[in-house]
């Protein structure tokens, strides 16, 4: 049976407090067959961050570099800081494996023009109280940085219009069972089980 393995790839954005990490770590964790794309930043680790994990910690320079040679499928400045994702984390989806890329609301009109396919999931705080008591808890933002990213919540939240999906991230568990119910959906759209199985039991008859 020939199988057309394309994955799918997930965007998932959010103001930055809204629990998006954690709640991608935890569908990553339950789901199999779905992986997380590591962007590359010039911002610098926040205490328990891991290079690697989180994200590649790059200077300006190697950043600059990487840009330069095309290595980034989209890159955005956000909050005075360069991010960008690196083009063969996306190659993965040739694999089949399913993505999720946890980037700005740039990163994703970009990534929606270059792969109309896309899916797209907004993560939403219950409120911008819970926001700005989830970024002082977190620390390792200066005052300003705080401010910086609460305005930026605000502009990005006019933004969810373009999103397919929103989550309201209030209880990380029900959060969780959300956001996976939208991968579980997405695998059984009758298009993307048609493709997949093209020419295949179920394609054969398609028509
Ligand atoms: P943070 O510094 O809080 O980890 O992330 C700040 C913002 O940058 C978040 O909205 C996050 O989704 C976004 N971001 C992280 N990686 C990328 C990326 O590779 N591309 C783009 N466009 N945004 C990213």
């Amino acid at each position: 049976m020939a199988r057309n393995k394309q994955g799918i790839l997930f965007v998932v954005s959010a103001p930055s407090g809204a629990g998006k990490t954690t709640l991608v770590n935890k569908v990553i964790a339950a789901l199999p067959g779905v992986g997380l794309s590591v962007s590359c930043t010039t911002r610098p680790p926040r205490p328990g961050e891991q290079t690697g994990v989180d994200y590649s910690f790059i200077s300006r320079d190697e950043f600059t570099a990487m840009e330069q040679a095309g290595k980034f499928m989209e890159w955005a400045r956000v909050h005075g800081d360069l991010y960008g994702t690196p083009r063969a984390n996306v190659e993965r989806l040739k694999d089949g494996e399913d993505l999720i890329l946890e980037i700005d609301t740039q990163g994703a009109r970009e990534i929606r023009k270059v792969f109309p396919e896309s899916v797209l999931i907004f993560i939403l705080p219950p409120s911008l109280e819970v926001l700005r008591g989830r970024l002082q808890a977190r620390g390792g933002d200066s005052e300003e940085a705080m401010a910086a990213r609460l305005h930026n919540a605000q502009k990005e939240l006019d933004q969810i219009a373009r999103y397919d999906y929103i989550v309201v991230n209030a209880e990380i568990e029900e959060a969780t069972r959300e956001l996976a119910s939208i991968i579980t959906a997405e695998r059984c759209k009758t298009a993307r089980v048609l493709e997949r199985e093209k020419g295949g039991t179920y394609g054969a008859n398609n028509g």
